[in-house]
């Protein structure tokens, strides 16, 4: 499983950094990208999906590779 944040998209709300700090990098304005290559690992699959739940913008999504 792989997350991707859409920068078109996201408005830095944070949630997702709250939710699971381990899966994403925000900048200075609150913006996030997915932390280092995307990859989530096995135990953070659950908290992956949380944080796409509840983003606002609909900006992070989920593949399978
Ligand atoms: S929750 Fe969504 S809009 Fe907010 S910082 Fe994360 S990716 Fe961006």
């Amino acid at each position: 499983m792989r997350i991707h944040v859409d920068s078109d998209k996201c408005e830095g709300h944070n949630r997702c950094y709250s939710i699971v700090p381990e899966l994403f990098d925000v900048d200075d304005y609150g913006y996030a990208t997915a932390a280092g290559d995307g990859v989530v690992p096995k135990e953070l699959e659950d908290k992956a999906r949380l944080a796409v739940d509840n983003c606002p913008e609909y900006a992070i999504t989920i593949s399978e590779d």
